[in-house]
């Protein structure tokens, strides 16, 4: 067993879930079409789906809730975020948003042209989503081990440099509206970007005149990677080294629902005014009035206060302890992870777990469901499922992960609740031989991962 570092946190409200029988669950995934996201919360036992939005509040998030202020224009929760926005990332201006791809709508309906390119270590999909809506391209230039699911680097998240000066040579500076840099790189298993490296970033940046957004959905995670990993940053606290990451930087979309600890809610932050003034008038039109921008004036001031509980040093060895923990956990039961495991999640390799299974046959997506069918545990698919393409000759393209993303929500789980993960995923892998692999019976025309339906090989 790894150290487990134990909750910063006792407990006063509780909300049962419960265990199904596993005769219960085949039914309830074949009435599923064989699709997790298809399932109805409450039959799942431990909801490992995804960690945006289903964190636990403090005592002082729901006290702030209470003192939701709800004027139309100028409530005083927009006064506190305000206040908060300027410590952490010190950005002159700010829009709330309802999360963060509306942050990213906004962003880039007012930045991105057709034809124009935004690179990124790694577009998260709804970046990338967003940016295709407006006619761009979105790019991802990662440094290359990032797709090898076992090299042990300290910040397998970062851009390669050397390819962003190419690209910024290759497409004129002109048709770079903005780049992106994700920290952590949730995509690419939840690695964080070194400090190095966005600063190196910011400087070519810089001498091409190209303003530099950084998504910040996971950035006390990232913060707290730093202050672990680099040399020189023992000493500072996670929020210095957020002051310091965002000081590179000419502004950042957030999502509130990761590192906010709300369960709504989200952000757009920048220094230029002229394009701050542009970003109000979007802003009015799909979102709301500047002041609350689709939040009510309580989930303001619940973004506010998760938003400093988030830099708590605490809070982040535990939270970061959890996903160590379960990572270590597996690996001792010789499970294959992609390693170094990252911040919000542990992903099993399922290439290298079910090696029987050609990729044509959605093995990440077999593998969750056996989960599922083990224990009641619900983990995403991110593979082939969710990421393979048609080429110009009309063949599939698979990607070169096909893993399974067991997330921990924040503050919800316990030691107790993450053991029995690890014995659920122990038993599928002893009998992985017997897996099978999946086929489509059903899918839509773009994101098809929600709403397919899936039947065994
Ligand atoms: C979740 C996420 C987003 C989008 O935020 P939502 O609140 O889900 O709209 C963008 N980027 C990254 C890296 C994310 O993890």
């Amino acid at each position: 067993m790894g150290n487990y570092f134990a909750e910063p946190f006792r407990i006063k409200m509780v909300e049962p879930i419960k265990l199904t029988s596993r005769q219960e669950r085949e039914r309830l995934l074949m009435e599923a079409g064989y699709n997790l996201f298809r399932l109805k919360a409450e039959d799942v036992y431990l909801d490992l789906l995804t960690d945006s939005g289903t964190g636990a509040m403090s005592d002082y998030q729901w006290a702030g809730i209470m003192q939701g202020d709800e004027s139309y224009a100028g409530c005083k929760n927009f006064y506190h975020l305000n206040e908060v926005i300027k410590t952490i990332f010190g950005f002159q201006h700010f829009v709330p948003t309802h999360q963060g791809r509306a942050a990213e709508h906004v962003l880039f309906s007012v930045l991105v042209k057709p034809g124009d390119a935004v690179p990124s270590n790694m577009h998260f999909d709804t970046t990338r989503a967003n940016i295709e809506a407006r006619g761009g391209k979105a790019v991802d230039l990662v440094i290359d081990q990032a797709y090898d699911p076992q090299a042990p680097l300290p910040f397998k998240g970062n851009i390669d440099l050397d390819k962003l000066e190419n690209f910024i040579e290759h497409w004129g500076a002109d048709k770079i509206p903005l780049p992106m840099l994700t920290i952590t790189n949730n995509s690419g298993g939840g690695q964080p970007v070194s400090m190095e490296n966005v600063s190196g970033m910011s400087a070519i940046l810089k001498r091409h005149k190209i303003p530099f957004f950084i998504d910040a959905c996971r950035h006390a995670e990232n913060a707290y990677f730093i202050k672990q990993r680099a040399p020189g940053y023992g000493d500072k606290t996670p929020l210095q080294i957020a002051q310091e990451t965002f000081s590179y930087a000419d502004g950042c979309t957030m999502s509130a629902k990761k590192d906010g600890l709300a369960n709504i809610g989200g952000f757009l932050a920048m220094n230029d005014g002229a394009l701050f003034e542009k970003v109000c008038q979007r802003l009015i039109l799909v979102e709301g009035y500047p002041t609350y921008g689709g939040l009510a004036g309580r989930d303001l001031e619940a973004v506010a206060r998760g938003l400093m509980e988030a830099l708590d040093e605490g809070y982040l060895a535990y939270r970061i302890g959890q996903a160590r923990y379960l990572g270590e956990c597996l690996l001792e039961a010789g499970v294959p992870i992609l390693e170094p495991i990252g911040g919000h999640a542990v992903y099993l390799d399922a290439r290298r777990f079910l090696p029987h299974l050609p990729q044509s046959q959605f093995p990440a997506q077999a593998l969750s469901l056996e989960l599922y069918l083990e224990g009641g545990v619900r983990a995403v698919e991110i593979g082939g499922v969710m990421f393979a393409r048609k080429d110009e000759k009309g063949e599939t393209v698979f990607p070169s992960l096909e893993l399974v993303r067991l997330a921990i929500p924040r503050r919800v789980y316990t030691q107790s609740h993450l053991d029995y993960v690890v014995e659920t995923v122990t038993r599928v892998y002893e009998r992985r031989a017997q897996i099978r692999g999946v086929t489509i019976t059903r899918e839509p025309p773009a994101l098809r991962h929600f709403t397919a339906r899936f039947a065994w090989a």
